[in-house]
């Protein structure tokens, strides 16, 4: 017996159940589903991503309504319009036998007119973005006024994005008897307001502890100096040769240029955010979920509701802005019972967010070295071994070539036969690998350079300047004495995120939101990629070449607006980013870049118009949130503290 059955599932459900294989009812759903069925009460679930949480309100939501009527009985909100639309295709599946059942989904960044006919045929589930039903609302274009349930889904999320008030909106405008059901990965204040507000003595559920990371998840962490993050994502992919990943950016531009990158050094992958339509998502959600894919690199809020099995790494090229985002990241992995693992790229200074990481979110990393040259060249040629193992003989097919084939080898016995085949492949990788440096930076031994180098950052950082004394090229950087630091700090920072030793730098001059800092000027565009993109106190940091001691900012002639022409970071902005690690920057990583697949070594970061710059700041992560146009996101809460 299908243990659905003992849920009180009626029949046309469990058969809609059984042809989609579900055999046992997830923990959510065992807990979530006879409770509804039983009595029409509100529910706040507390569960993570991936724990069937859609059939735990989908299926008793089902046996509840009345197929017969053509209106609008139950409204799902949902933060992103791939959730929505994963939402809706599962209710379709879940009620395959029942008859007359009608949902639509309704997001933005889709004609609203079809949206607008498909709800006036006749639906008797809404699944919506908030922004979009808001829309809808506004054009009187569906009635709300007998919905006897509302699901709020990744309700944590949704305020997470600046929904609460559109939420608020929602709610007061469906009747006051409906029963509202509640899901949440975690329970900040803000789900507890609405709870507070809108439910009438919920039941509540906790799958797992509070905050809980699924427990087959492996959490690790790789130290390795800024300009080094791409060149370490690029070791991660070749050291897992069966890899079917996610690599997490925080920009949509970041996303597509790791993504453009990953493709010219011939890995298989492509990009997931914002900024493409419709029809581009859909396309390259296909092309993952059928595995044509084995890199997506997406932004949080595109990957959101991406519900693919299998996923074997969550990679994190840069750590999300908040706290809680991990959880909706590392969760896209380990799911349905799987394990998975979530791996953090992260410099020195992002050590203390690893830890915040771990206490919020009650899981455990384990720091782990990026895997040197050596390691991955004997993890592919096993990975080949495997291969060939396991192959599946056409022999139909091949037996006509064997006579010649058996002819031009007759000489090689198995032994040199086996050496020659998987050196075909073998060589590739030790080529490519040969010079490779160790990646890794060793905090210990780095602090016993400092202390033995006379010359080391530290020293000079004391001393307040950089010891180059030459005819340097000026950087402007924004970040000054308002980010609290001083002269030392600065080229501690620089010395930490270049690599380069203090000699490098000469003058540095602080004023309040920026700095001006002197580079020898052979280091100058490596100094100037390793720099931009990294974060200092929570703000991204930007450099650009300066003229001699002018201040860029006052071209606008407006001192207090001077920031504006640079700023991409104080307001949360984070688009004025350029390609950081994996441009043409550093000694080490351009002979990664360079020989294994297609010789990507004359990358360039994209120039753009200072418009174009302004634009990007202007959007920050929230700005990939295309799916609800025109809204006005709010701050996130629960930032990195210092
Ligand atoms: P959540 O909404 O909590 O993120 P989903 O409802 O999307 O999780 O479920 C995650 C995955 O698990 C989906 O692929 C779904 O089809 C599958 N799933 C859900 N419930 C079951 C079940 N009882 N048995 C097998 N697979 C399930």
């Amino acid at each position: 017996m299908n243990k659905f059955e003992e849920l009180g599932l009626n029949s046309e459900i469990l058969r809609g159940i059984v042809d989609l294989g579900f055999e046992e009812p997830t923990p959510i759903q065992q807990e979530a589903i006879p409770q509804l069925l039983a009595e029409r009460r509100d529910l706040i679930g507390l569960a993570k991503t991936g724990t069937g949480k859609t059939a735990a309100f989908g299926l008793p939501l089902l046996q509840l309504l009345d197929f017969e009527s053509k209106t609008t009985q139950a409204l799902i909100l949902a933060p992103t319009r791939e959730l929505c639309m994963q939402i809706n295709r599962d209710l379709n599946n879940f009620s395959k036998h029942i008859l007359n059942f009608r949902s639509v989904a309704v997001y933005g960044g889709a004609s609203i007119q079809d949206q607008i006919r498909s709800i006036k045929n006749g639906v008797q589930i809404v699944v919506a973005t908030p922004g979009r039903l808001i829309d809808l609302i506004g054009r009187k274009a569906v009635k709300l006024n007998e919905v006897t349930n509302v699901v709020l889904d990744e309700a944590d999320e949704m305020l997470n994005m600046g929904f609460q008030e559109d939420i608020d909106e929602i709610l007061s405008s469906t009747p006051d008897e409906r029963n509202t059901w509640l899901f949440s990965a975690t329970m900040p204040e803000e789900v507890r307001r609405i709870a507070k507000k809108y439910m009438q003595n919920p039941i509540e559920l906790s799958v797992g502890r509070k905050n809980e990371g699924a427990e087959n998840i492996e959490h690790i962490y790789y130290i390795v100096h800024a300009r080094d993050r791409y060149a370490a994502l690029k070791r991660i992919a070749d050291a897992n040769p069966d890899i079917f990943a996610i690599i997490f950016c925080r920009t949509k531009i970041e996303t597509q240029e790791i993504a453009e990158h990953l493709i010219r050094d011939g890995y298989n992958a492509d990009s997931l955010h914002g900024d493409l339509s419709q029809q581009q998502r859909d396309k390259v959600m296909g092309r993952y979920r059928d595995r044509s894919l084995q890199l997506l690199v997406a932004t949080d809020v595109a990957a959101r509701g991406i519900d693919v099995n299998d996923v074997t790494h969550v990679i994190q090229y840069n750590l999300p802005d908040e706290i809680e985002n991990y959880t909706h990241r590392s969760g896209r992995t380990a799911r349905a019972g799987k394990s998975g693992v979530s791996i953090a790229i992260i410099h020195m200074k992002e050590l203390y967010k690893i830890k915040q990481i771990e206490k919020q979110m009650n899981c455990k990393f384990k720091q782990a070295r990026v895997p040197e040259g050596k390691e991955i060249c004997e993890k592919q040629l096993m990975h080949l071994v495997k291969r060939v193992h396991d192959v599946e003989i056409n022999e139909k097919e091949i037996e006509k070539f064997l006579p010649s084939i058996q002819d031009e080898l007759k000489e090689l016995d198995r032994d040199e036969l086996i050496k020659r085949f998987f050196s075909i492949e073998f060589n590739r990788f030790l080529e490519y690998y040969k010079k490779t440096p160790d990646l890794n930076v060793d905090v210990s031994q780095r602090d016993r350079n400092f202390e033995r180098d006379p010359h080391s950052s530290r020293d000079r950082s004391e001393r307040g300047e950089g010891s180059y004394r030459g005819k340097g090229s000026r950087l402007f950087v924004n970040i000054g004495s308002k980010d609290g630091l001083d002269k030392g700090k600065l080229l501690r920072f620089i010395c930490d995120t270049t690599g380069e030793k203090g000699e490098v730098f000469g003058r540095i001059d602080i004023k309040g939101v920026y700095s001006f800092v002197d580079v020898e000027p052979d280091k100058m565009q490596s100094v100037m990629n390793a720099i931009n993109g990294s974060e200092y106190a929570n703000r991204k940091v930007r450099v650009e070449i300066s003229g001699e001691g002018t201040n860029p900012g006052m071209n606008g002639g407006r001192g207090g607006e001077r920031r504006s022409s640079y700023s991409s970071g104080r307001d949360g902005g984070s688009g004025g980013r350029r390609s950081s690690s994996y441009s043409s920057s550093g000694r080490d990583d351009r002979s990664e870049r360079g020989s294994k697949y297609s010789s990507p070594g004359n990358f360039k970061p994209r120039e753009r118009s200072p418009v174009a710059k302004r634009e990007e700041s202007k959007a920050s992560w929230e700005g990939l949130m295309v799916e609800e146009e025109g809204k006005e996101k709010k701050p996130r809460r629960n930032k990195f503290k210092k």
